[in-house]
């Protein structure tokens, strides 16, 4: 394959998402649940540097525990930048640099952000010229979350996640995100939606779970009004969540309490989203929150997928 002229280094920022609506169905001889879901790509973003090397490596900033993102072949943006190179049958490496913003295993895609990032970045800079439909497909590969990190905006994803349709969405969303000091591992959360479900005499298979996103969510997001929405928001992996982590139910309520529309555990969580009913009610509840000791970040969707800046 013949490669373009290459810059010296690419900067491409990914944002992380919200998943505004989670139906999980049954799960697959893989492993895999069967999805439906809807995802709004949000302003909180990596950014991933991507610079000439021999080898591949990876530098990681913003996090408070460096040991929670690994740096070899475990980490998502390597991986991700080692599929293109083979795919593209490039016989150099890459130096990747993480800024990270979005909170780790925190349920809103961070890890799938950097992959996303990586191969757009990489792309660019070893002048491979990919599609942005190649592009998405190595990317389902990488991870269920990948193709909708490049994608951007609002999506309706299907089968685990991963095939996506553009939703129709108006104006601007605000949301608060309230992260927690600790993770939750995502395949733990799946196993706890399992073992609640069996409890309850549904096989882990065979859930009673309509894969359908229903009409409302798809109704609120295209009027642009954040009450409509307020009111058809739901994850199913909530309850696993809240098992996990009984104080984010707190969060919500307080979030309520203070102003928000409605509250919600991102994807697998912990991370909680407060649908807000404007910026400046935003700006409010989070000054309440504040005052409760609670921290959180003010965000708006829908935001472009992986873009290369500058
Ligand atoms: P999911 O997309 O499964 O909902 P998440 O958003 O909850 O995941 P991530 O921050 O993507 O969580 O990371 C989950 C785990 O993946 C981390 O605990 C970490 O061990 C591993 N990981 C791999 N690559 C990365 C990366 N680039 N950034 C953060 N974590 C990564």
């Amino acid at each position: 394959m013949t490669f373009a002229t290459p810059s010296d280094a690419v900067h491409v920022r990914a944002p992380g998402k919200i998943n505004v609506y989670l139906g999980v169905g049954g799960r697959h001889d893989d492993g895999y649940h069967a999805l439906a879901t809807v995802f709004q790509a949000v302003s909180l973003y990596e950014d991933v540097i991507a610079r000439h090397a021999d080898d591949f490596s990876i530098t990681v900033s913003g996090v408070d525990d460096p040991d929670s993102v690994p740096l070899d072949d475990r980490n998502l943006a390597m991986r991700a930048a080692k599929l293109l190179a083979t795919a593209a049958e490039y016989d150099g490496g890459v130096a990747l640099e993480i800024r990270k913003s979005v909170p780790v295993a925190g349920g809103m895609g961070g890890g799938s952000a950097d992959a996303a990032a990586a191969l757009v970045a990489c792309d660019a800079l070893w002048g491979t010229g990919f599609s942005t439909a190649r592009l998405h497909e190595l990317g389902a590969r990488l991870g269920a979350d990948v193709p909708f990190a490049l994608h951007g905006g609002t999506a309706v994803g299907t089968g685990r996640g991963d095939q996506l349709n553009p939703a129709l969405a108006r104006g601007r969303f605000d949301w608060l995100l309230v992260p927690s000091d600790d993770g939750l591992s995502t395949p733990l959360v799946y196993a706890r939606l399992d073992a609640l479900r069996e409890a309850e005499g549904a096989l882990a298979d065979e859930p009673a779970v309509s894969l359908d996103v229903p009409v409302p969510v798809l109704q609120a997001l295209r009027s642009g009004d954040p009450v409509l929405l307020s009111e058809s928001i739901y994850n199913d992996l909530q309850e696993a969540a809240l098992y996990e982590r009984p104080e984010l139910e707190t969060t919500i309520l307080r979030g309520i309490h203070a102003g928000a529309l409605q509250g919600i555990v991102s994807g697998s969580g912990p991370t909680v989203a407060l649908l807000c009913p404007s910026p400046e009610g935003a700006q409010q509840v989070q000054s309440m929150l504040r005052e409760q000791g609670i921290h959180s970040l003010h965000v708006h969707g829908p935001v472009q997928g992986a873009r290369i800046i500058g």
